[in-house]
Formats: C-alpha cells, sequence, structure tokens
C-alpha cells in the first residue's frame, strides 16, 4: 500500500537526519581539533544547533501526522511534509557549504544524496524542482561569492588554492558539471523508481487477483463445512438419544463404542465451527460495521464463560472504564474476537488460575482502544510465538495440556483483526501465562494496559 509505504519513509527520513546531526558536529570537531582547518565554527555550529532543532520539529509533526494516517487529508500533508523535509535539507547543506568554502568544498557532492532521497520520495515533477531549488541556490552562492556580492567566500584552508575563486572559466564549468550532474541523477534515479513502482503495481493487482480467488475458495469451503456441519449435528443427536435411553434397551459394549463416537462427533462439530467461521470471516469481501459499545461485548463474552471458568475453579476477571467505548465494527467478530482470546486463557489455565481482560480507550481518540487479555496458563514458549497465528497449529505444550483444540481460533482472530485494521501482540512467559495485547485501529499510539 502506497500510504503505508510513505509513512515508513518519512520515518526512516527523520531517522536518517538524526544520523546527519551527528555526522555534522562530528566533522566540524575533526576538521576543527584535528585538521585545525580556520572556518567560520560559530555560524557552522548554529547550523547543526537547527538541523538538531528543525528534526526534532519533524519528529513531532510526524508522530501527530501518524495519528490522522489515512485520514482525508493525510496524503497530501504527507507529501507536503516530505517537500519541506528536503528543502529545507537543501537549503541548509547549502548554507553549510557556502560557510565552509563554497565550491571548494568537496561536500557538494552531498547534494546527490537528497536528489536520490527526493526521487524514491516525491512526485517526479516534485523531485525536478527540488532540483532545480539545489541549483539556482548553490549558483546564487557561488556567484555571490565568485563576484564578491553582498557573501563572502570563507576558503577552506589546505585544498584548493583560493585564487581559482576567481576563476570564472573553474567555477562556471564546476557549476556546469554540479548542475547537470544534479539533474542526470534525478533523471536516473525516478526512472528506476518508476519502474519499481510500475512493478509494485503489478505485484498488488496479482494479489487482489490472489485474494479474490482465496475468498472463492472460502466460499467452497464455507459450503462444504456448513452441509458437514448439519449431518453431523444430526448424527450428534442420534448418538445422544440412544445415550439418555429413548431408545430400546442397548448392550453395555454398544453403549460405550457409541459414547465415544459422540465424543469424536463433537470434537468434529467443533473443528467444522471453526473451519465455517474462519472461511466466513475471510469470505465476506465488504465487512457490515456498526457502532457497537466494546464494553458491553466484553461484559456479554463474559458472562457467557463463567460456567466455564467456574468450573476450573478459575477467576475470571475484567477491568471496564466508565465509558462504553464505542467503535465502528462488526458486533460479531468482535464478540467471536474476544469469545476466542479469552476461551483460550480458559482452556490453557490449570485449576484456580486467573484470566483477566482489561480494556482502556485511548484519550481524546474517538473510536481507538486497547485491551489485554492475560491469563495465568502454561504460557508460550518464545520460539512458537510466530506459528500460534497459522492455520491448524497447535503447541506441543497445549497439545499435552489439553488433547482438544483444532489451531483454528487464533487464525480466526487474525483474519477478524485484519478486517477491523486493528493489530494484536502476544508477551508470555512459560509456566506463568500469557498477555495478548490489541489495538484498534493500527496507529493509534500504544498505551500500556496494566
Ligand atoms: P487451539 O487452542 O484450538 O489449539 P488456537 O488457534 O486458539 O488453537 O491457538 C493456537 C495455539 O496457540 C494453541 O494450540 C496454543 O499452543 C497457543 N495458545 C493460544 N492461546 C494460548 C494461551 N492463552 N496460553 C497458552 N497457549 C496459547
Amino acid at each position: 500500500m502506497v500510504e503505508e509505504k510513505l509513512k515508513g519513509q518519512l520515518d526512516w527520513f527523520i531517522r536518517l537526519r538524526w544520523i546527519a546531526v551527528l555526522g555534522v558536529f562530528a566533522v566540524l570537531l575533526l576538521s576543527r581539533y584535528i585538521f585545525e582547518i580556520r572556518l567560520p565554527y560559530g555560524a557552522l555550529y548554529a547550523g547543526g544547533a537547527i538541523l538538531l532543532l528543525y528534526n526534532i520539529a519533524f519528529f513531532f509533526y510526524n508522530q501527530k501526522l501518524r495519528l490522522q494516517f489515512i485520514t482525508e487529508n493525510w496524503w497530501k500533508k504527507a507529501n507536503c511534509f516530505a517537500n519541506t523535509q528536503i528543502s529545507a535539507d537543501l537549503i541548509m547543506l547549502v548554507c553549510f557549504i557556502h560557510f565552509a568554502g563554497g565550491i571548494e568544498n568537496p561536500f557538494i557532492f552531498y547534494f546527490i544524496f537528497h536528489m536520490v532521497i527526493a526521487s524514491i520520495l516525491l512526485s517526479n515533477t516534485a523531485a525536478w524542482l527540488q532540483t532545480t531549488l539545489a541549483v539556482v541556490l548553490f549558483g546564487m552562492v557561488i556567484t555571490g561569492e565568485h563576484f564578491q556580492i553582498i557573501i563572502p567566500h570563507y576558503h577552506l584552508e589546505g585544498f584548493i588554492q583560493e585564487e581559482y575563486i576567481f576563476n570564472r572559466a573553474y567555477v562556471f564549468s564546476t557549476f556546469a558539471v554540479f548542475a547537470t550532474t544534479l539533474y542526470i541523477t534525478v533523471y536516473m534515479a525516478t526512472r528506476i523508481v518508476n519502474r519499481l513502482r510500475a512493478r509494485e503495481k503489478e505485484v498488488t493487482v496479482a494479489n487482489t487477483r490472489l485474494e479474490e480467488q482465496d475468498r472463492l475458495k472460502s466460499q467452497y469451503v464455507q459450503r462444504v463445512s456448513h452441509d458437514i456441519q448439519s449431518s453431523l449435528a444430526t448424527i450428534q443427536n442420534c448418538l445422544k438419544i440412544i445415550l439418555d435411553g429413548y431408545t430400546d434397551a442397548v448392550s453395555e459394549k454398544a453403549l460405550e463404542m457409541i459414547s465415544r463416537a459422540e465424543k469424536k462427533t463433537t470434537h468434529l462439530l467443533c473443528f467444522v465451527k471453526d473451519l465455517l467461521n474462519l472461511s466466513r470471516i475471510k469470505a465476506t469481501k465488504d465487512l457490515e460495521k456498526s457502532m457497537i459499545s466494546l464494553k458491553e461485548t466484553v461484559k456479554r463474552v463474559v458472562e457467557q464463560l463463567s460456567s466455564e471458568a467456574q468450573a476450573k475453579n478459575i477467576s475470571l476477571q475484567m477491568e471496564l472504564p466508565d465509558n462504553l467505548c464505542v467503535v465502528n465494527a462488526n458486533s460479531d467478530n468482535v464478540e467471536e474476537l474476544l469469545m476466542n482470546l479469552l476461551k483460550n486463557g480458559i482452556k490453557y489455565t490449570a485449576w484456580k488460575g486467573m484470566v483477566s481482560v482489561h480494556l482502556k480507550k485511548v484519550d481524546g481518540k474517538e473510536g481507538c482502544f486497547h485491551f489485554k487479555v492475560r491469563d495465568t496458563g502454561i504460557g508460550i514458549p518464545a520460539e512458537e510465538l510466530p506459528k500460534i497465528f497459522e492455520e491448524f497449529y497447535r503447541s506441543k505444550d497445549a497439545e499435552n495440556f489439553v488433547r482438544e483444540g483444532t489451531g483454528l481460533g487464533l487464525s480466526i482472530v487474525k483474519e477478524i483483526l485484519k478486517a477491523h485494521r486493528a493489530e494484536i501482540w502476544v508477551e508470555s512467559c512459560v509456566g506463568k501465562g500469557s498477555s495478548f495485547f490489541l489495538h484498534y485501529p493500527i496507529g493509534t499510539t500504544a498505551i500500556p494496559v496494566h
């Protein structure tokens, strides 16, 4: 998704600038104390400080922008932000070069990095405009220095001789090479980036097609599972009628066999039900959403599971905020998601343990919430954590602890989260328990739920 990509690139660009700030101070200290070059260090340190300060401002603005991710104006604002950053950096680089020798300074090659970054981050037109800005600014500086108009020239001792600065042929041929190098760099970089963008588009189209095929497959599985489920339910009913003694007397041996068959049918029914749920969620293209209260949903699910928890003497706790925590979501899906997480908590916790659910609303952000489902159960080994959301995956420890299980509960959770643009992560300690953290929607600042 192009928006996700730009968001990541903006983060990367700001991170890169922290390194640039360190680089600037390192180079200044080296040239002053090791190479003992005479330069207007006051102005250069001030430049380093300005770079640091505006990166702090960009950092905070970027955090603010992240919260607005995928809102109506986000794309426009993010593009404008990327352009502002590159322009600010170009102005800064021109200033540094001016105070440190102008055309004599070998750091003029660093403009090439900026042109490459502009080609990656911006549209082609914007990249060309940024190049023109660099050429114009640098042209103005060296013209000013050469003709001694308004701006002085700061000679960089030990590099090239100062008289070259006043040699018109040298200055303007260097400038011509500089300008053409920048334009050629942008031409080549934008061509490569355009090809990559086209390739990415093709991959996205192929992915959409694959998703469509996956949905068709899920519809097929859904139909088959539905038929199997109704037949299994009928078989189970018939077996129960015999077990409950509503038919003619059956021998002890036959009763035992029927009881075993009934248990297997129950297990199969659970499996088919999970498969049906998973394929139903996967096959749904446009999820029906409405405003629902998360707080009420949590209460409902906890109530439904209370007898299951009591049967194992497990304390089932909830910590809910005062407000209702209203979100735009699919009610059945959210209930199912919570049910699966809490059921797992109860299933994988020994007698007299504890399972809890904490819900917290993100202050000042409508429709954003965090919640945590914690248990004091068997825990999940670190190496198993990446696999538990895979379809049909069950860990050895889990299988030894409870035989019943389909390995589909967390796959259902994953699909529901995907449809709601929410994310989940797990922390666990073997023998002590697990915590599942949920964060809705993606991009809201994570706040710890204790
Ligand atoms: P199932 O519980 O039917 O095996 P799930 O998809 O719900 O399938 O879970 C997949 C695996 O993740 C489980 O088999 C278990 O190994 C691990 N797991 C999930 N929840 C917990 C939990 N609360 N505590 C320990 N292990 C868990």
